[in-house]
């Protein structure tokens, strides 16, 4: 399979590797939107959020905490934002799941996204469509 990270993992290509363990492996991001933008993965291929098992969500969440204090501290931002682009139109461009630390200053810059408006009426609607699908597919949650 054809997947830098997995290439980052096996030593196959270069990064700043930041901390690894068993389970996840955090690096700088080569395109960074802040300097020390991190991104953490899962040592183990999976393609999108959707995809991985909850025992390695738990090791992905545990790590992120740790490390986002850490880089926050380390390049002195005053806060970051966790991402995670799950699917092309959302802007995934690499398949093996990850999250993005992007340390954040005050008034660096904003993300500004063209807000739209619900009606009252169009705002219950959405709410039923989505209510709707949730209870078709709750047990499979439970
Ligand atoms: P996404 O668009 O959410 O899939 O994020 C993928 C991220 O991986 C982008 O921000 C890229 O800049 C970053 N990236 C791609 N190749 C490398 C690499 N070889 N080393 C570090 N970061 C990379
Ligand atoms: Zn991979």
């Amino acid at each position: 399979m054809d997947c830098i990270f997995c290439d980052i993992i096996e030593g196959r290509s270069e990064a700043e590797i930041l901390f690894q363990n068993q389970n996840i492996i955090s690096f700088l991001d080569i395109r960074p939107i802040n300097y020390g933008h991190t991104l953490v993965i899962t040592k183990k291929h999976y393609e999108n959020f959707q995809s991985v098992p909850l025992d390695e969500l738990h090791h992905l969440m545990k790590g992120l905490q740790f490390i986002s204090s850490v880089v926050v501290k380390s390049v002195k931002a005053d806060g970051f934002n966790l991402i995670v682009n799950s699917g092309k139109a959302a802007g995934q461009t690499i398949f093996h799941f990850h999250f993005h630390i992007i340390p954040r200053y005050n008034n660096d810059f904003r993300f500004k996204p063209d807000f739209k408006s619900y009606t009252q009426q169009s705002m219950k609607e959405y709410a039923d469509i989505i209510r709707s699908e949730l209870n078709k597919q709750k047990d499979s949650f439970l």
